[in-house]
């Protein structure tokens, strides 16, 4: 195996300790409020493990739990109720909610100063205008790892393979703003021939939530490859990437479990304490 493993897991160690220690100095405890809707057993999981992480660095956990038959008004006032309680400094309504609810909405609703999740329009916005502020965690994430590989960004040529607003698009911006300065592509379900798009990168990044979709055919040799994709399949969770066989050609690889997932994770962290630092200051 040639390629370098990005290890998620000590990087977003680093960012949780970090965070631990800024809070600790603080004269007043954060909070972060998460809204979980519904049963849905990875939305479950995934929260358990936010409000694990948030007691793990001193971040108070204010949990509510609402039934898959509430209205969207009932939702939307309990986000009202949470952006006017002072002791909470972030909110996170964990999508996706249960079919007949509006994610988007919901999301809409939370004071954007207290967007921990970084998809509010007004701090999608400020992230497309370059300013700084709370921004969306997997793409913040990947950002970090990157730097703390030592793995610069500036003049390469990234390929972005994923468009939503949650990863591919933020992370397009984030990788092309000035500081960055990559010069970005971003390829998605009608790209003609992935293949010859994604072998020009330098840094090649798939958020497309297909197992396997990325073989060492469309990897340069040398290329940092950053897998988003998280996919249960019945072997267990996969990437978007082979990893096994992109890893003899890549320069640098993450795993899946263990590489984007801990640092999506750690960036909530980092960016409650940063609500909390701007609101209270
Ligand atoms: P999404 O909203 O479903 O977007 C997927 C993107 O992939 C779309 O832009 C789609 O293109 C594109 N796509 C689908 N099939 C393709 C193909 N065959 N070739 C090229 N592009 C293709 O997904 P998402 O929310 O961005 O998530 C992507 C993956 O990342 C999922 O596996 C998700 O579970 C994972 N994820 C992981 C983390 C983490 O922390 N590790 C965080 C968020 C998401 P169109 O736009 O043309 O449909």
């Amino acid at each position: 195996m040639a390629a370098r493993i990005l290890d998620g897991k000590v990087v977003a160690q680093s960012v949780k300790d970090e965070v631990r220690a800024a809070v600790a100095s603080l004269q007043y405890q954060p909070g972060l409020a998460t809204v979980l809707v519904g049963d849905d057993p990875a939305s479950h999981s995934y929260v358990r493990g936010k409000r694990r992480d948030a007691g793990e660095v001193g971040i108070r956990s204010i949990h509510h739990e609402l039934p898959a038959s509430v209205s969207q008004e009932e939702v939307l006032s309990l986000v009202d109720e949470l952006n006017a309680d002072d002791e909470v400094d972030g909110i996170l309504v964990q999508l996706p909610l249960p079919e007949a609810l509006e994610g988007e909405a919901a999301v809409q609703r939370i004071d954007p100063a207290k967007d921990v999740d970084g998809l509010h329009p007004f701090n999608l916005g400020r992230l497309m205008l370059g300013h700084s502020g709370l921004r969306p965690c997997t793409p913040s994430g990947i950002m970090r790892m990157l730097d703390f590989y030592g793995i610069g960004t500036s003049g390469e040529q990234a390929v972005v393979v994923g468009r939503s607003f949650l990863v591919g698009r933020p992370l397009a911006m984030i990788l092309s703003e000035r500081g960055a300065d990559a010069t970005v592509s971003v390829a998605h379900s009608r790209t003609r021939d992935l293949a010859s798009v994604t072998r020009e990168a330098d840094i090649l990044v798939a958020a497309v939530g297909v197992p396997g979709l990325i073989g060492p055919d469309h990897v340069k040799p040398g290329a940092t490859v950053i897998d988003v994709g998280v996919n249960r399949t019945d072997g267990g969770l996969a990437g978007d990437v082979q990893f096994d066989a992109v890893a003899e050609v890549a320069g640098a690889l993450t795993p899946v479990p263990g590489g984007v997932g801990p640092m999506t994770r750690a960036m909530l962290l980092s960016n409650t304490l940063r609500a909390a630092q701007t609101r209270r200051s």
